[in-house]
């Protein structure tokens, strides 16, 4: 037992928080090698492909920039390669991981303007292209939306997004964080049009926490060349001249790298669309088990549900938290919380990156348990609704 194991247990550990997500023994096995000589030539060869094949996960043919960070800092390197201290961008504020975003942003020296929601929906489209077209001056230098909001389970119409943006006839960047969203549900880059596409490893990549991605247009390379806000770390331009040859400016995080390698590889062989349509599915059956329980889903528009996790509405005068805490002590499964203003009144249930059907089937199990042990109001039946749902569709 790892020294800080608070006790022992025996099986092994649910971890279905929405991130970190489980690392497959593959992914595992991989990284478990030496580290090489990162200026090596055998490591330019092992780079080169790397990034070659990286593009393919993001549905791009442009360069893709890999940080050893965690997604927090390809949030700033989007930002700070593009943008000048002053500059207004539009936020939408889809919930906690929004509302993060916006602040890194003002520190950063930007203007953050924000459209709110309720947290219980997307980004709101139509009050973007508002927003835009009564910009006529054009002061509006960036649109920044989170794809998947992690703290509510609500995914944000990209290419609705860009059509907006086409449609009011703005020049604006569009930035997109999909650090929970990439390689669980669907995402194109190139297609969506985005100009920076932000993402990070321990979602749907499945690898440990300590990479972040940067899919960057040519749009967005040009702005790169203008930008002020001063950035040495995260410049886009010694990684890119690096890139060219499958090597990095510093060190990179060479076995995460090892791993992110045959993460890719699983992913390729599955098919990315079947990897999304699983996603879906173990999404449907969880919803499933929720309304048979009687309870409710943070997410109040149906074509806008996440498939990588469901945030679950405690009733009035429960705790989450206790339901966590209960579910965690008495059948060691570690659940996500409640996030800024939904702390203690939801928790969220993980169901993206590796990830079967009998797994799913123990998460929910563990759920419904939780929920009695814990007197929660609720009725029985939600893992029987999930079940039949699964063998309808598996
Ligand atoms: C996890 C997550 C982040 C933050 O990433 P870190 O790796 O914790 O820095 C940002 N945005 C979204 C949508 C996330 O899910």
């Amino acid at each position: 037992m790892a020294y800080f194991q608070s006790k022992p247990t025996s099986g092994r550990h649910f971890l279905q928080i929405p991130g970190p997500s489980n690392t497959p023994d593959r992914v595992l096995r991989a990284m478990d090698y030496p580290t090489m000589d990162h200026r090596g030539p055998d490591f330019g060869r092992f780079g080169k492909q790397l990034l070659e094949k990286l593009r393919g996960v993001f549905k791009t043919s442009q360069p893709v920039v890999v940080f050893p960070a965690s997604g927090t800092g390809a949030w700033e390197a989007a930002l700070a390669n593009t943008l000048s201290p002053g500059d207004r961008v539009l936020m939408c504020e889809t919930g906690w991981f929004a509302h993060l975003w916006q602040e890194l942003a003002g520190k950063l020296g930007l203007k953050p303007e924000l459209i709110e929601t309720d947290w219980r929906r997307g980004a709101d489209v139509a009050a973007i292209e508002a927003a835009l077209r009564e910009d006529k001056a054009h002061g509006i230098k960036a649109v920044c939306v989170v794809h998947n909001e992690t703290s509510t389970g609500a995914t944000s119409r990209i290419a609705a997004v860009r059509k907006a943006i086409d449609a009011a006839g703005h020049p604006a960047l569009l930035l997109v964080d999909t650090i929970s969203g990439l390689a669980s549900i669907d995402y194109r880059h190139d297609e969506w049009g985005v100009d920076v596409t932000i993402a990070g490893s321990q979602k749907g990549l499945m690898l440990p926490p300590g990479l972040s991605f940067n899919a960057i247009s040519q749009k967005a390379l040009k702005a790169a060349e203008g930008a002020g806000i001063p950035r040495s770390y995260w410049d886009w331009r010694p990684m890119l001249a690096a890139n060219a040859q499958g090597f990095f400016p510093s060190t990179p995080a060479t076995n995460l790298l090892y791993g992110l390698d045959a993460a890719i590889d699983m992913l390729m062989e599955e098919g990315l669309d079947n990897v999304f349509a699983r996603h879906d599915r173990f999404a449907e059956a969880t919803r499933r088990a929720v309304r048979a329980w009687g309870l409710e889903v943070q997410v109040e528009v149906p074509g806008e549900y996440s498939s990588v996790l469901t945030a679950v509405r405690l009733p009035e005068g429960h705790s989450a938290n206790a339901l966590r805490a209960t579910i965690l002590e008495k059948f060691n499964m570690s659940l996500g919380n409640g996030l800024g203003r939904l702390n203690d009144r939801v928790f969220r249930i993980g169901h993206l990156g590796d990830f079967g059907p009998l797994q799913l089937v123990g998460t929910l199990g563990g759920v419904e348990m939780g929920l009695g042990a814990a007197g929660v109001p609720h009725k029985p039946g939600g893992v029987q609704a999930a079940m039949a749902y699964l063998n309808g569709n598996a």
